[in-house]
């Protein structure tokens, strides 16, 4: 199989950073093709542990290369502030590795302080952003009002658009939240001082990719969030603002063209979900505690806790036939180990009704949760690499799982660790 796309079917943190580690073994080529900064992907392998934010989860196979593709959002800052991390930690990243597209559009500055004053103003109906500037940025990608990387090697040119945009930004800055205004040199040079450190990484990566597919080269597609985050058909208004189904991965990657063989599916054994809006299946009191304590519940990014309870079946399926998923890796069953009973939510009540079918966002909000139970296994199931090895209790739940969401699970992960997973 020649390309792959690895996406989340849920709200995001369902483990593909780690599935992406895994598989990366099979590819030459990993893209990430939506999202910023705000992404957190835990990987543990034989070079450490490591909490990756923009770089693509293979970039820790040698004679991998990895790209930046035109759909994330591009925060030169944080992204070399990253970079200087993962290599401390003894990562080699080079324009061999890492390859930037001179189409993706700078995250700059004043993105990430109009996020924050956005929420201040927000208040009590606050969207829990992690005020990394995504939102403001997506819309002013949208409005044509960013700036492209590769502009960066026309200088003169940079220098008349960042102060068009400049002056236009300071409008709303300072018009409509009473905030500072910006100055050319602060803008220019925040931009000569991250550009240039990332200029050699910058290039046509369409080309690269292209070049990559014709030459017979198999490319990985890495996605941020989950399919309940999707822009379009995510859980709106609480969504991310990009696309994050695998539909869209050709687009962002600068490989419009590229068909995707594979299509892995990220599934938790439970469900974890960071920030606001509507999570139907959410446990809450001792409970949640157990289960977030159990599963190591805390944003890679903001050391958030996340709001956890039962596998949701329904949002499950749903996230499914988005991502139009070919197989399923379900991640982290050991960490049901504790539990006496397995949980599951299988329904949802809505308008009184019982309902297998994902509702309409507005109608989220007064959801409510119908769990039933499967026997726990109550033993530690880490050390196991066969699926027959597993209890049986365990290999019921995920053989219900599998038939109640309609996609085969090829992966059952049992540990963090690259090796801790079983092949179906
Ligand atoms: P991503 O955003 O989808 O890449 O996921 P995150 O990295 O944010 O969250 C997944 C977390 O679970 C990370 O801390 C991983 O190290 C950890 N993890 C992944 N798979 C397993 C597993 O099978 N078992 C356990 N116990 N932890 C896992
Ligand atoms: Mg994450």
């Amino acid at each position: 199989m020649s390309n792959c796309a690895i996406v989340g079917i849920n709200w995001g943190d369902e483990g593909k950073g780690r599935m992406v580690d895994l598989l990366t073994e099979d590819y030459d080529v990993v893209v990430r093709f939506q999202g910023g900064g705000n992404a957190g992907h835990t990987v543990i392998n034989e070079k450490g542990k490591f909490a990756l934010h923009l770089l693509p989860s293979g970039i820790f196979r040698d004679g991998t290369v990895n790209i930046l593709g035109n759909g994330v959002a591009l925060d030169l800052e944080n992204l070399w502030k990253e970079i200087e991390t993962v290599t401390a930690q003894g990562v080699a990243i080079t324009p061999d590795n890492l390859k930037i597209s001179d189409r993706a559009s700078l995250l700059l500055p004043w993105h990430r302080d109009l996020d924050g004053l956005e929420e201040a103003r927000l208040a009590d109906k606050k969207f829990g952003s992690t005020k990394q500037g995504i939102a403001p940025f997506y819309s002013d990608k949208y409005q044509k009002k960013t700036i492209l990387a590769g502009e960066l090697f026309y200088p003169e040119h940079l220098k008349e658009h960042a102060k068009d945009l400049m002056e236009w930004k300071n409008l709303t800055l300072t018009g409509v939240y009473g905030a500072k205004p910006y100055t050319l040199d602060q803008i220019m040079s925040w931009l000569e001082e991250y550009g240039s450190k990332l200029k050699p990484f910058i290039c046509d990566t369409g080309d690269f990719l292209e070049q990559a597919n014709a030459e017979g080269k198999k490319i990985l597609f890495e996605a941020q969030l989950g399919a309940l985050r999707d822009l379009d058909y995510g859980i709106h208004p609480m969504t991310t603002s990009s696309n994050t189904l695998a539909a869209f991965a050709p687009v962002g990657s600068g490989f419009p063209a590229a068909k995707l063989d594979r299509i892995v599916g990220v599934v938790k054994a439970y469900s974890s979900c960071v920030g606001e809006g509507p999570f139907t299946c959410e446990w809450f009191g001792e409970e949640a505690e157990e289960l977030r304590k159990a599963g190591g519940e805390y944003g890679a990014k903001t050391g958030r806790p996340r709001r956890v309870g039962p596998i949701d079946i329904v949002a499950t399926r749903y996230g499914v036939e988005k991502q139009a998923a070919t197989e399923i890796a379900l991640t982290k069953l050991d960490v049901m180990n504790y539990m006496d009973q397995i949980p599951i939510c299988e329904k949802y009540i809505v308008n009184g009704e019982e309902t297998d079918k994902f509702p309409f966002p507005v109608l989220l909000a007064d959801a409510k949760p119908v769990f039933k139970y499967m026997p726990g296994w109550k033993t530690d199931i880490s050390g196991i690499r066969k699926f027959e090895d597993l209890p049986k209790e365990a290999q019921d739940y995920v053989l219900y799982v599998e038939k109640a969401i309609g996609c085969h699970i090829s992966y059952v992960s049992v540990g963090a660790e690259r090796e801790a997973i079983i092949i179906r």
